[in-house]
């Protein structure tokens, strides 16, 4: 598998150092607000990333994704809502949770919160590593980073010595340091802040040293394979988890960087600062369904940005359509038969999406596979050159691209989901069956249309009804 390394600004080969498993860390969502579509297209992303190295690489995953659950936005959301902390922070996680699994996002092997003790107690015990190796100093209660011992300093996002690039996220936290670009560590409180006292000073972590500290703590130490997260995280974050990590321990901290393009609107990136944000809910009040914002996120190339529009995802649902139709054809195989040149017609396919997705996660091209084969393959039904000995093939074909897109099964279990409950739907289908017995047709019928405006289809039969999603 090849994956481009923002390390080295090139695609390398790829390979877990450890094991056959790949120990992977994820920034994860900062949780004073719902995440928005945008969030979504990295955690899609890295999903994907997951499936891939998964079931294509066929690797074992050590895959941890954070809570940035105390910074200076969830503290402020924390006090204006008159909330402790951890329980203010705790709905967005719910939150997080729930759209996660309903994106079909495979959970990870853990979701340790910053606030957790034992995180705490690795960051302030990572301070004390850096104090020892004189790359700190403080000033005003605070710890800080002085990037001039660190001679490394700047190597992920390339740097040049005049400082910050333009659009890259700067550091919020204003306190009195030495140079302009030395970073927090660990921030002295105002009082009605929370703080914790573990050995240096009273005070709170700084969002970089979050991530390092649970990076290593959680997967077993220097070097792991993969850091990811959005593009805006190169810098300063990344730059200064690794000026921490390497400070700390001497040690390489991240083999590979894998970072996301941005999701935009009108050309601008999706931020709650803009405001241009849409959430999972505001696609589900469109009346779309989660399976299309999927196939939406994840059918451009990660590495380039992504326009989000609304025909975008209908075109998405429709390329869907397409390929549940398709599928829908290949179980309905009555002529019987199986035919080598489909058998192989398949495995060229999967062949050709295989390398697709180990070429730097390359989904577009993947899914132009997908499309070719249906293609070639609706060619070979209507020519009656596809019979049911073939479709054990082609179905197995398909459950292996979806494990990797994960759009498919998304589906499926979105169609046996009803969109309203189904105690509702049962006890409409009662009060139906009574007013019919009562020879009642019009409200019989009345209430069938009711049903069908909220997406539900009754179907009659001799053994008698049953729903379906329209
Ligand atoms: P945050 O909660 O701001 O720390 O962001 C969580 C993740 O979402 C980070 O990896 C960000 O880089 C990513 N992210 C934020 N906005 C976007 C966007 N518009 N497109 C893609 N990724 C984004
Ligand atoms: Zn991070």
């Amino acid at each position: 598998m090849r994956l481009y390394n923002t390390l080295s600004r090139q695609q390398e080969d790829f390979a877990p150092v450890r094991d056959g498993t790949v120990r992977m860390y994820t920034c994860g969502l900062t949780v004073y607000a719902r995440g928005h579509v945008g969030n979504f297209r990295t955690f899609v992303a890295v999903d994907v990333l997951r499936r891939a190295l998964k079931y294509v690489g066929g690797y074992k995953m050590h895959h941890v994704m954070n809570f940035t659950d105390v910074d200076d936005k969830t503290i402020a959301g924390a006090e204006k809502a008159g909330l402790p902390l951890r329980e203010y922070t705790d709905k967005y996680i719910t939150a997080f949770r729930e759209d996660a699994l309903a994106l079909g996002i495979e959970p990870v092997e853990a979701t340790p919160r910053a606030t957790d003790p034992e995180n705490l107690q690795a960051m302030a015990d990572m301070i004390k590593q850096l104090d020892d190796h004189g790359h700190t100093y403080r000033s005003d209660g605070s710890t800080y980073f002085k990037i001039n011992t660190f001679p490394g300093y700047g190597k992920l996002a390339r740097l040049d010595h005049e400082g910050i690039q333009s659009g890259a996220r700067v550091d919020s936290d204003e306190y009195e340091k030495e140079n302009a670009r030395d970073f927090v560590l660990w921030k002295a409180t105002k009082p009605g802040e929370p703080a914790w006292d573990l050995g240096c000073g009273s005070g709170r972590p700084g969002w970089h040293i979050e991530c390092s500290a649970m990076a290593l703590r959680l997967l077993g130490g220097a070097p792991i394979d993969i850091h990811t997260g959005g593009v805006d995280l190169v810098f300063p974050h990344h730059e200064n988890e690794i000026a921490q990590s390497e400070g700390a321990t001497g040690k390489e901290f991240s083999r590979f960087w894998f970072h996301i393009e941005h999701l935009l609107v009108d050309n601008q990136k999706m931020s709650k600062s803009v405001g241009n944000v849409y959430t999972v809910q505001d696609v589900l009040d469109k009346g779309l369904r989660l399976s299309a914002l999927r196939y939406f996120l994840l059918s451009g190339y990660y590495r380039k940005q992504l326009n989000f529009t609304w025909t975008g995802l209908e075109q998405a649902e429709e390329a869907l359509r397409r390929m549940t139709d398709f599928l829908g054809r290949v179980h309905a195989l009555t002529s019987p038969g199986e035919h080598p040149e489909v058998a192989e017609c398949v495995q060229m396919a999967v062949t050709a999406f295989d390398k697709a997705l180990s070429d730097d996660l390359n989904t577009s091209a993947g899914l132009g596979e997908i499309f070719d084969l249906i293609r070639a393959l609706n060619i070979a039904m209507d020519a009656k050159r596809v019979g049911k000995g073939d479709a054990e093939r082609i179905l197995a074909a398909f459950a292996h691209f979806d494990q990797v897109l994960g759009v498919l099964s998304l589906r499926k279990a979105e169609d046996e989901k009803p969109p309203i409950p189904e105690a509702e739907i049962l006890a409409a289908m009662e009060a139906r069956h009574a007013a019919r017995r009562a020879r009642n047709f019009a409200e019989g019928d009345r209430i069938r249309n009711e049903l069908l405006e909220k997406g539900i289809i009754l179907e009659d039969s001799a053994q008698g009804t049953r729903w379906k999603r329209k």
